[in-house]
């Protein structure tokens, strides 16, 4: 088998599954509890709190753990909104994840009003058109750092400046859980209110994330019971999968050279490959983020060919939801002005610091005898 699908959850290490057992069996205390199996899982969460804040440059107090990038994001707009109902206005684009775009649908029909930027046909998305849309009652921007179909890397930064030295008290969220695998990240540099992240894209376990919150943001926790993650985030914590999540960051800041180095150099062969089938164009822009390869084969379905690929043992996907073979036109891709042709016929590759050469090589000469039997078999 062959898995070339790692933008949509990537394989535990051995390193992490290791720092992680202790806590399923031995030290299955609650966290919460003040006996020494509580205050043995509360360390290791402190331990991995440090880890993550370490590893995205803000402070342990400015991480809260959560279920995943899907909750991180939800947590972040409407909490932001619980705080300061009275703005009624909401900024965010075309191309983010359904965990942002299905959120401000729910605000919507709370009375929020929400203005969706458009990006060029690459994702990429214009600060100044971000400036255009706020408005004297805008709470908050959302903008991806990374995009998960394309891989367009946004210009965060310059982005949240610009939000910030016009509209000091527009408050910025971005969804990083894309770019937590693809680039350094550090939270003194981009100054966000926000940002989600998740575990699973870095080899850590599913079912886990984090949320930034910047120290002082006007913010209030939408999930109410229990006391922990200092009152911002209730519920026992899943010690072993935050225990995970920090070893998974621990690993990736130890080895960035050789993860991104590796990656960079799979991606090209990849590229380079895909690009000499006949018939085939890159949708991703040539600077985004290096795990991710989206390609259209012309006349190919992308259904088709993804069961086709499965059966011969190589795992990619359309990069939006495909069940029970039939395709749900990629709203990233269609946002982008690709018409719905192209999106059925487009395919998203993603690479790991796993993947080898000769896997790659593999892929290559499969997709290219598949691609060639779809053109003259079907219609
Ligand atoms: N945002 C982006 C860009 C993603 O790629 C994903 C997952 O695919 C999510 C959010 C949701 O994260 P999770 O699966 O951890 O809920």
């Amino acid at each position: 088998m062959i898995y070339l699908d790692y933008a949509a959850a990537t394989p535990v290490r051995r390193e992490v599954k290791e720092a992680m057992e202790p806590y399923f069996e031995d030290f299955a205390g609650n966290a919460s509890s003040i006996h020494a199996y509580g205050r043995k899982a509360r360390s290791a969460i402190h331990e991995a709190r440090r880890e993550l804040s370490l590893f995205v440059g803000c402070s342990s107090d400015e991480i809260v753990f959560t279920s995943g990038g899907t909750e991180s994001i939800h947590a972040a707009i409407f909490g932001a909104w619980l705080a300061q109902q009275q703005k009624r206005h909401i900024v965010t684009t075309a191309i983010e994840h359904h965990a942002v775009l299905h959120t401000l649908t729910l605000l919507e029909e709370l009375g929020v009003e929400v203005t969706v930027v458009e990006t060029d046909s690459r994702g990429q998305v214009s600060t100044d058109d971000v400036l255009r849309a706020i408005r004297s009652d805008t709470l908050l921007v959302s903008v991806m750092s990374v995009n998960n179909e394309l891989g367009t890397i946004e210009p965060i930064g310059e982005l949240v400046r610009a939000v910030k030295n016009a509209h000091p008290k527009v408050l910025f969220h971005s969804d990083m859980v894309q770019a937590l695998p693809a680039k350094r990240i550090d939270l003194r540099d981009v100054p966000v209110d926000f940002a989600s992240f998740s575990a699973h894209k870095v080899h850590g376990p599913k079912g886990v994330g984090a949320l930034f919150i910047r120290k002082g943001t006007p913010w209030r926790s939408t999930l109410r019971g229990g006391s922990q993650e200092r009152e911002r985030r209730a519920g026992t914590e899943n010690v072993p999968a935050i225990v995970g999540f920090g070893a998974a960051v621990k690993w990736l800041d130890a080895n960035w050279e050789d993860h991104e180095t590796v990656i960079r150099s799979r991606s090209r062969q990849l590229r380079e490959g895909l690009l000499l089938v006949p018939g085939v164009s890159l949708n991703s822009p040539t600077d985004g983020a290096p795990h991710i390869t989206n390609v259209r084969f012309i006349g190919v379905r992308a259904d088709r060919l993804l069961m086709r690929l499965d059966l011969e043992g190589i795992a990619v996907s359309a990069g939006s939801a495909c069940t029970a073979g039939s395709l749900e036109p990629s709203h990233v891709l269609m946002a982008c002005g690709f018409d719905e042709v192209s999106v059925r016929e487009s395919v998203r590759f993603s690479v790991g610091d796993r993947t080898t050469e000769a896997e790659i090589q593999e892929t290559l000469t499969t997709v290219a005898r598949v691609v060639s039997q779809l053109r003259n078999v079907v219609p």
